[in-house]
């Protein structure tokens, strides 16, 4: 088990106090799920726990929320089952899916087999409505929701409410945003192209960019894009992108965009308006980063921030997703979906976090 580890301040990480806290409370009720249970009334934020126990069995654990995935696979040549934060890595050891690991599950695997016990329940749940537009990997499927096919239809309900009027071509920011692009070119019968593509040779191309933490950085990913003269030159230009984060990267490419010839470039993003940090695992900037936050109150309509957005980032048009259409394409109840970086209800969270300014996250 996790855990007997020697704990100090100097080695203290989350997942460190956090196995030391069910060791104690495990040693105190001598059953896991119990310990689990309090454990999970101790924190704060997401959580997916794997750990191994000194007789060998191995334990998985999600959130009650289901902030994260989480699932369980099966091996069926050698018998064996295992956990995994996205289907997508069983298929590459030749298992294949046997189901999500419910919101608030402990599942047990050892010699004698497999079990499982709730330690908590809790809804609505929460799963990360960001993991369907950008963080997952297009293979995977999570809750019983492809990711490629979701964000295909993320674009195919963007052409339906925003249905831009004599645009010549669709292009993805790649990788994210490329099936969204795709869904949204064939239901406007609009031709799709790659016109950005990312430099290979570039050290940072397969980076995400909003992660950095230096300025110096962002710009480099974003140089190692790469826009296509003969797909966009005298043409009215639709980039799909899965979110704004600062803008950086879309005012750099819309620059290299225009460099090459686009006369005109609109945007469609798949996510709505980033205005509030994130408190359950996703490294975002401050909230005083955001550009939504910087050029968008609470209270007014993504409409009217997409327009104030498109100003600052040199684009002719921003089109928003809402939170009702993309719950729709993905195919969830809304109530079922976490968009607290969108909305700042950190209701699911159970306390509402005191933000921190960017010198105080990371002490520039
Ligand atoms: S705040 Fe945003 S990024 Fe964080 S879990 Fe919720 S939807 Fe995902």
């Amino acid at each position: 088990m996790v855990g007997g580890c020697t704990f100090t301040p100097q080695t203290m990480s989350d997942t460190l106090v956090a196995a030391q806290r069910l060791v104690m409370h495990l040693a105190d009720k001598g059953d896991m799920a119990e310990a689990m249970h309090i454990l999970k009334g101790e924190m704060v934020g997401s959580f997916c726990f794997t750990f191994l126990t000194d007789e060998g069995s191995v334990y998985a654990a999600r959130d009650p929320r289901g902030f994260r995935p989480l699932v369980l696979g099966h091996h069926r040549e050698t018998n064996t089952y295992m956990v995994a934060s996205e289907s997508c890595a069983l298929g590459a050891v030749g298992a294949h899916l046997e189901r999500d690991i419910e919101p608030g599950e402990l599942v047990k695997m050892s010699k004698g087999g497999i079990s499982s016990q709730q330690f908590a329940n809790e809804n609505p749940h929460a799963h990360c409505a960001f993991e369907y537009t950008y963080f997952a990997h297009p293979s995977s499927i999570m809750e019983g929701i492809n990711i490629y096919a979701a964000r295909k239809r993320i674009g195919q309900f963007l052409a339906k409410k925003f249905p831009i009027a004599n645009a010549d071509v669709v292009v993805p920011v790649p990788d994210s945003a490329r099936p969204a692009a795709l869904g949204y070119a064939q239901e406007l019968g609009l031709s799709f192209e790659e016109g950005l593509l990312k430099d290979r040779y570039s050290k940072k191309g397969s980076m995400r960019s909003f992660i950095e933490p230096y300025q110096s950085d962002r710009v480099e990913i974003n140089k190692g894009i790469i826009p296509i003269r003969e797909v966009v030159e005298d043409k009215h230009v639709i980039v799909v992108d899965d979110s704004i984060v600062r803008g950086t990267s879309s005012a750099e490419i819309i620059k290299t965009l225009r460099m090459v010839g686009a006369s005109k470039v609109s945007l469609v993003i798949t996510y709505p308006p980033i205005r509030y940090p994130c408190y359950a695992g996703i490294d975002f900037p401050s909230q005083e980063e955001l550009i939504a936050y910087q050029h968008g109150a609470a209270e007014e309509s993504n409409a009217t921030i997409g327009s104030r957005v498109s100003q600052v980032i040199g684009a002719d048009y921003v089109a928003y997703n809402d939170t009702v259409n993309l719950a729709k394409a993905i195919g969830m109840p809304e109530e079922e979906l976490c968009f607290t970086c969108s909305t700042g209800n950190y209701a699911t969270l159970g306390i509402r976090p005191a933000f921190k300014s960017r010198i105080q996250m990371k002490g520039e």
